[in-house]
């Protein structure tokens, strides 16, 4: 034993995949994570998609089975909150019990859902969606007919959106801007995915600000900047989350828009990391801090601190990819969206991949139900490539990779 001491502030996916690394990379000291939710650590992104429709159980969603734990001496503590790191003297404060002793903390304390304030008698009608408690509630008003309003036209708002009408539900998305995910995918992509969600019939209005929210004794309603109100069974509010950082601040560490990291993911203070969508991390490729809210982030950060605290050379700064279910369709975002793109494929059909490009430089690259593009992208990325052989479905992309034609 090495007897030193690795404790997780959070128990969600990064903490879990930080415990898993420091396992198979020989750490065989204590390990111990403490969440607040009364769940050991789960997958999140089924909540939104297969465990809210009903096709995916809670057994499914479990990132560390409860063996896997056992056999690897690995603690969670569930239910618990961490109050304070006391980091000079690896003390670390947590609501009800006794401190815990610690040589190592990472902060992996995720994010929450932004609220807004909505008076009125039926509290029980407005949704979030960030727990399996969350989904739970959410599931319960998903029957058909029903009509569901969702604030906010976002990854997880489109989710719920294509969810919900898949089981018969009459769903309306609000959102403020005028395409949907523009600032994730670019404008022509984000209006292609307004429309295959207005053809499954989802009324998704745009340019359409949300001035207020309230409940009646039956239902929902939602005043609309223009003067409109909407009514409503259920609201979803899919405004984006705001970044669990209070603890870190109270336990000293440098908090700006996140807990800010270096490129390994240590905070100002020795021997605290943070990583996941709390983190504000250096990035050498973005040339400044980022903070990303995905999946992909939370297990390579996870995994890249808890080499870092081996004292490996850690760093991960692949370019951002994240994957979105929507209806029958698979979407993948890799890198950037830029505003000068070339389409490969039947965008007609929903079938197709974007390519992001910088002059002639390859800067990311959006996929629907192709995968494979998003693979051999990875290998381009940053590649000067011509824009026809981008275009020309009869291209192998692959063939690229190893190809003079495209510059590094
Ligand atoms: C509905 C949904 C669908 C998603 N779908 C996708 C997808 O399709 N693709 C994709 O790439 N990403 C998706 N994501 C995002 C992905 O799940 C997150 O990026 C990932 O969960 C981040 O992991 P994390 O460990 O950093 O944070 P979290 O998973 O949020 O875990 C943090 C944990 O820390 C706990 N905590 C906070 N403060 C304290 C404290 N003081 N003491 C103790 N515990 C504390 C929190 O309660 C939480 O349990 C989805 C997210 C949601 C909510």
């Amino acid at each position: 034993m090495t007897g030193r001491t690795f404790v997780t502030v959070g128990a969600g996916q990064t903490a879990a995949v930080a415990a898993r690394t420091l396992r198979r990379r020989g750490f065989d000291g204590r390990i111990v994570l403490v969440g607040d939710e009364r769940h050991a650590p789960y997958q999140r992104p089924p909540l939104s998609k297969e465990f809210l429709s009903g096709a995916d159980t809670l057994d499914a969603l479990a990132i560390l089975p409860p063996q896997w734990c056992a056999d690897n001496d690995v603690e969670i503590i569930t239910d618990t909150a961490v109050l304070r790191v006391d980091a000079p003297s690896g003390s670390i404060e947590v609501a009800g019990r006794p401190a815990l002793p610690a040589d190592a903390v990472l902060f992996a304390t995720g994010g929450q859902p932004r609220r807004l304030t909505v008076p009125g008698p039926r509290p029980d009608l407005v949704h979030y969606l960030r727990t399996i408690d969350d989904a739970q509630r959410l599931q319960r008003t998903l029957t058909p007919g029903r009509r569901l309003v969702i604030i906010g036209a976002g990854l997880i708002g489109l989710e719920i959106a294509s969810t919900a009408a898949t089981l018969g539900v009459q769903v309306t998305v609000l959102e403020a801007s005028d395409v949907p995910l523009s600032g994730v995918v670019g404008a022509r992509v984000g209006s292609e995915i307004a429309r295959v969600h207005r053809d499954r019939g989802v009324a998704v209005q745009t340019g359409i600000g949300v001035d207020g929210v309230y409940t009646t004794t039956d239902g929902v309603v939602i005043t609309c900047a223009d003067g409109t109100s909407v009514h409503a069974d259920a609201v979803v509010i899919g405004i984006g989350i705001t970044p669990n950082t209070a603890v870190a601040a109270a336990s000293g560490l440098e908090v700006e828009r996140g807990i800010v990291v270096d490129a390994q993911g240590r905070t100002s203070i020795p021997n605290v990391y943070a990583a996941g969508d709390v983190a504000s991390r250096f990035s050498a490729r973005a040339g400044r801090h980022v903070r990303h809210e995905h999946f992909d982030n939370a297990n390579r950060q996870g995994a890249a601190v808890a080499n870092a605290m081996l004292g490996r050379d850690a760093v991960n700064d692949d370019a951002p990819w994240f994957w979105s279910d929507q209806f029958d369709h698979n979407l993948q975002m890799l890198g950037a969206a830029t505003t000068d793109l070339v389409l490969r494929g039947d965008v007609d059909a929903f079938d197709f991949t974007a390519f992001y490009l910088d002059g002639d430089i390859l800067r990311g690259v959006f996929t629907v139900d192709r995968g494979e593009d998003v693979m051999v992208g990875r290998e381009l990325l940053g590649r000067s490539i011509e824009r026809a052989v981008l275009e020309d479905e009869d291209t192998d992309l692959w063939e690229l990779v190893d190809s003079e034609e495209v510059a590094s």
